[in-house]
């Protein structure tokens, strides 16, 4: 109910004509369309030469804390926790931001203690709305008061660590700011009166979307698939990231720090180190998400007012009308394809 499988970011809308790709194709790193063949991707950088310039700088979030997506047999909600917080610690990561929905706790009590093995680990959290709002079907005032909802149980679990600041940032559901200016400025004018900061998005790559496709791959028993989905997942990272850094210079004049927004997933569980390992190798030094706010990009407003599944660097090209490298692919058609 509260996974995104019914939002197709922008990016994917673009790139919506995949499904007759196989994953080891939609994985590969040629352009999309012959649209995207013809632009030239002269800002892309050759990566896997860190030190040849300087690292590019990425904090890493996920959202839809403490559960996110189906269930895996054999892997309970905290042992995907656990596993990530592995992971984290295995790359020596900065602390990382996990965005809660606090509704899940309301019915399943127990995943407090995911959250609670999530700061333990060193890592921090922040809002992403009681139940993930979506601003659309619940209306404004409803909206508004689901942020605020969600206050207590983090005020609870994160207490008053850097004056109660720690967990005073805001992820949207759906990256949804608003469905026209007036929304979007009204909800930030509560964040900002609450305190709140707005955790933006540069590198959305539909992580989300492998999900559903991984648990049919499981139940399934097709391991030859769950190889390629994982394969295809990597690459599909590391070709945002590469369009995220190309982009995001050409948006804003200098190398930017970015924002990877991940979900807390049993197949993210899977992934998160070769994921972390092709950012490593791709030059990326990670950094916290208070590091990356203090770019001056995220002080800029893009004024965008329907905002629908669309990163901050997205509505910075579309608010500020500049050019870009081509998308890369997103292939949900296949990803929704696949193991049915
Ligand atoms: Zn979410």
């Amino acid at each position: 109910m509260f996974r995104h499988s019914l939002v197709l970011p922008r990016v994917a809308r673009w790139l919506a004509s995949a499904a007759a790709l196989s994953v080891a194709a939609a994985c590969a790193t040629t352009p999309s369309s012959p649209e995207a063949a013809m632009q030239t991707p002269a800002a892309t950088p050759s990566a896997a030469t860190p030190g040849a310039r300087p690292p590019i700088e990425v904090a890493v979030t996920f959202d839809d804390l403490p559960a996110h997506g189906p269930a895996i047999p054999g892997m309970s909600r905290m042992a995907v926790i656990e596993s990530l917080n592995a992971t984290l610690r295995k790359h020596q990561m900065p602390p990382a931001v996990g965005y809660v929905n606090g509704h899940h706790v309301e019915s399943r009590p127990d995943e407090r203690e995911v959250l609670k093995a999530w700061l333990a680990a060193g890592n921090q959290l922040g809002s992403h709305t009681w139940s993930h709002a979506n601003l659309r079907e619940v209306g404004l005032d409803a909206y508004l008061k689901d942020i605020d909802r969600n206050e207590p149980l983090l005020a609870e679990l994160a207490g008053t660590a850097d004056d109660g600041r720690a967990w005073k940032t805001f992820r949207y559901p759906y990256l949804q700011e608003g469905t026209d200016l007036p929304s979007r400025d009204t909800i930030r004018k509560h964040l900002f009166a609450r305190g709140y900061r707005v955790a933006q998005v540069t590198i959305d790559f539909g992580d989300w979307a492998w999900n559903d496709a991984y648990a049919r791959c499981v139940a399934a028993g097709n391991t030859k698939a769950q190889e390629s989905l994982r394969e295809g997942f990597r690459k599909t990272a590391v070709n945002f990231l590469r369009w995220a850094d190309a982009a995001g210079q050409q948006a804003t004049g200098h190398r930017m720090r970015h924002v990877l927004l991940l979900h807390a997933g049993a197949f993210q569980a899977q992934t998160l180190d070769a994921l972390l390992t092709s950012y490593e190798k791709a030059g990326v030094r990670f950094i916290t998400l208070d590091e990356a706010l203090q770019d001056p990009a995220y002080a800029v407003d893009p004024g965008v007012g329907d905002t629908w599944g669309s990163s901050f660097l997205e509505q910075l090209i579309e608010g500020k009308r500049v050019p870009h490298p081509p998308f890369p692919l997103q292939p949900l058609d296949v990803l929704d394809a696949v193991c049915r």
